[in-house]
């Protein structure tokens, strides 16, 4: 007799966890007992080590620039230059203003024919000190804050907080501070009000609890020595002078801000997940990055990385991803073999690499379920963002949509197709319509986040490596 045939296998579209492709047991990798065949865990673990490093000591764009760059000198890259000589296989990066950044390796092809681009952002929600931050309150010193990006108020008191930035001198200086991120530093917090006292506040809309002018940083409560006004003030002022040399003018050309004091740290007891502030979206950036400093030689075509900023604020500004740099930067590769700049972006194609809502059975109700990225389902893509009646979204065509199937599954990457949020539940977009509208393929990708925009972040280690893996087959195809 005739066997049955499996249609179930053979017709259903059925995605697995990712743990069953690694062929684990799902004893952490470590522990003794564990058997399993180690090349492609041991593999996402180192990843997911380096990631960690990456992210503890990047919490601004500024120090994502820096970093990046160093583990690029380390990997062959050099400074672009115009005019400088570029041929197939040359390693070169491209700092905007210390705040975004493009690395590219050349390809055999020429520019014309088409260049693989992965743009990520690197600027994270947080608290930007004011122009004018400092003032004292009864006798408490403390910074007035601007907040950045999309956050939830009340989520931000009542946390360590650390300070970073730079502050710009009229002589042409710019000094880098960071205040706690070295464990003998002092932080930072944000008041809020005890329970016992909180009935008013506690009744409000949650929107409504916290208000952005009395997200106040505490900074120093002792008196300097005099029998002057403002003494706490004037006490911190002679500490920052002492340290840096500035005066309280200098907060004027300065970009300082405050952000979660938390140590990036695997979580869960089978150490299958990472919490971090701003994995959304560094966990992005490094995936990008490392895939691009781990390719060997020439690839076909000429790969780019790029690392954006102000995607958090709408991508304006001459660091976001509407900036004329990103032209004058391909153009310049372009030059470099007689090819047009309009040629290479209609040939080329862009990940837009961003991270997307990980399904979170605690909120059921905001998503719907089949077409939610879940947490070790693989890197997610999406084929529009946008909001409503799929407003303000790049949508990827079908046939870049199949293409971007056929490279994954031929690299063995595992992805996922997902949508953030219920229809009408909210939206949000990222810089995918950007490079769309520049007559780029582009389509989004990128890593499931639980907690999105909160001050702790968490990612799927499992995510985080097949976005990395993701990168490199987009680069190398
Ligand atoms: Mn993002
Ligand atoms: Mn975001």
């Amino acid at each position: 007799m005739e066997e049955k045939k499996d249609y179930r296998a053979e017709l259903f579209y059925e995605p697995k966890n990712g743990y069953d492709f690694l062929k684990g047991c799902g004893v952490p990798t470590g522990y003794d007992g564990c058997v399993c065949p180690p090349t492609e865990r041991e593999l996402m673990d180192k990843y997911c080590s380096e990631y960690i490093r990456f992210l503890d000591n990047s919490r601004t764009e500024r120090e994502c620039v820096v970093n990046a760059i160093e583990l690029a000198k380390a990997e062959g890259f050099t400074e672009f230059v115009p005019g400088m000589e570029l041929k197939p296989g040359s390693r070169v990066y491209y700092n905007n203003r210390g705040k975004a950044l493009m690395l590219a390796v050349l390809g055999s092809e020429p520019m014309s024919r088409g260049i693989n681009i992965a743009a990520a952002h690197t600027d994270s929600p947080r608290l930007d000190l004011k122009q004018l931050p400092l003032y004292e309150d009864s006798e408490l010193a403390f910074f007035k804050t601007h907040y950045y990006g999309g956050i939830k108020k009340y989520q931000w008191t009542a946390i360590p907080l650390e300070l970073h930035g730079s502050i710009a001198l009229k002589s042409g200086e710019t000094l880098d501070i960071v205040i706690g991120r070295d464990k003998s530093d002092p932080i930072f917090t944000v008041s809020d009000l005890l329970p016992h006292l909180a009935g008013e506040q506690m009744a409000k809309k949650m929107s409504e609890g916290i208000k952005a002018e009395s997200m106040n940083i505490l900074i120093g409560s002792a008196p300097y020595d005099d029998d002057g006004s403002d003494r706490v003030k004037l006490a911190v002022l002679a500490y920052l002078n002492s340290q840096y040399g500035i005066r309280e003018e200098d907060f004027i050309s300065a970009e300082l801000c405050a952000v979660p004091a938390f140590d990036v740290r695997y979580l869960g007891l089978d150490r299958s997940l990472i919490g971090g502030y701003g994995h959304d979206d560094r966990v992005c950036t490094f995936a990008e990055l490392r895939a691009i400093l781990d390719i060997k030689g020439a690839p076909r075509r000429t790969a780019v990385c790029i690392f954006a900023d102000k995607e958090e604020t709408g991508s304006d500004g001459v660091s976001g991803m509407k900036s004329g740099a990103f032209e004058w930067f391909i153009h310049q590769l372009c030059k470099a073999d007689g090819s047009e700049l309009d040629d290479c972006f209609a040939n080329s194609l862009c990940v837009s690499a961003d991270v997307t809502a990980a399904f979170d059975p605690n909120y059921p109700d905001v998503s719907e379920k089949r077409n939610s990225a879940r947490l070790n389902y693989g890197v997610a893509l999406c084929k529009f963002t946008g909001s409503r009646g799929k407003s303000g979204t790049n949508d990827a065509p079908a046939e870049l949509v199949a293409k971007i199937r056929r490279i994954l599954d031929n690299n063995s990457v595992q992805w996922q197709m997902c949508e953030m949020g219920k229809v009408d539940q909210g939206g949000g977009g990222t810089v995918a319509m950007f490079m769309g509208n520049r007559n780029i393929d582009t389509i989004d990708a990128g890593v499931p986040v639980l907690s999105m925009h909160a001050p702790y972040e968490v990612v799927a280690a499992y995510d985080c490596y097949m976005t990395y893996k993701c990168m490199y087959a987009v680069y190398t195809d």
